[in-house]
């Protein structure tokens, strides 16, 4: 009976913080959720159509193509960690050197980055960290730590706000993806950034990618912002540093081994 009683409380406990926990894939990290996966991706499909209206569409072909080719590739990969993606891969005609992908699939690049990444393996390398974020969910993990230490927040979780049931808001969810200057960049701290490129890595290895290619476009990156006064939009986000590079280094022959892998499967006709 007393055992009943618990499992009940519990069940509401959970109900209450919704998913409540979940596993980042790849990496295995447990990580806390305590927003709606569906609302997230609700709003984020819309900032996305909101971005489509406010800037304007490359009609570059090539840019284009390569990116859908390369997004393409990607998003088999990734399939099982994002079943439920409806993939949209636009390139932005502004010149910032800037990428981003949200809840939804949804996948944004500013014309830019096609000065730092010149190969599909270089766009896969950027593109694969980005789509990281969001199989890691990055911004509902963000989300829900402004929620757990915010009492209101709290409060608005079960009361049910405007935003949502979870209390999630447009506004919080647009600070966190970094949309509400325009520019379209996430920004975390330093511990999902490595995430990001180690699960990225990873994805653009399973993919046929050549991974060794990330070290070059981040030290593309870098030397881009040695040339320019004002560092590209995704450094800003994404600041270099040996330490990234480092860890993309020592995470180098799991991912070789990944690819090599994903080419047996190929030749074996598994996919
Ligand atoms: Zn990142």
């Amino acid at each position: 009976m007393k055992s009943t009683i618990a499992a009940s409380l519990l069940l509401a406990f959970s109900a209450l913080f919704l998913a409540g926990c979940y596993e980042v894939p790849v990496t295995g990290r447990r990580a806390m959720n305590l927003v709606d996966d569906k609302e997230v991706t609700k709003m984020s499909i819309g900032m996305f159509d909101d971005m489509k209206r406010r800037y304007r569409v490359s009609r570059n072909k090539d840019h284009i193509d390569q990116l859908q080719r390369v997004g393409d590739r990607l998003s088999k990969v990734v399939f099982w960690d994002m079943p439920d993606a409806d993939w949209e891969f636009i390139v932005f005609d502004v010149p910032q050197i800037n990428a981003f992908a949200m809840a939804g699939g949804k996948v944004g690049v500013f014309s830019g980055i096609f000065k730092i990444a010149r190969t599909d393996d270089q766009l896969a390398s950027v593109i694969a960290h980005e789509i990281a974020h969001v199989t890691a969910k990055h911004v509902h993990e963000k989300l829900s730590r402004e929620l757990a230490v915010s009492t209101v927040g709290a409060v608005g979780m079960v009361g049910g706000v405007v935003g949502g049931a979870s209390g999630l808001t447009i506004d919080a969810l647009s600070q966190v993806y970094g949309l509400t200057t325009g520019i379209g960049g996430f920004a975390f701290d330093r511990a999902k950034e490595k995430e990001a490129d180690f699960v990225g890595l990873m994805y653009m290895a399973r993919a046929g990618y050549d991974p060794q290619e990330s070290v070059k476009v981040m030290e593309a990156l870098e030397l881009e912002s040695a040339n320019d006064p004002t560092p590209p939009a995704l450094l800003s986000t994404h600041p270099t540093h040996p330490e990234r590079i480092l860890a993309l280094m020592d995470a180098m022959p799991k991912a070789l081994a990944e690819r090599e892998k994903s080419r047996a499967s190929v030749v074996g006709g598994s996919r």
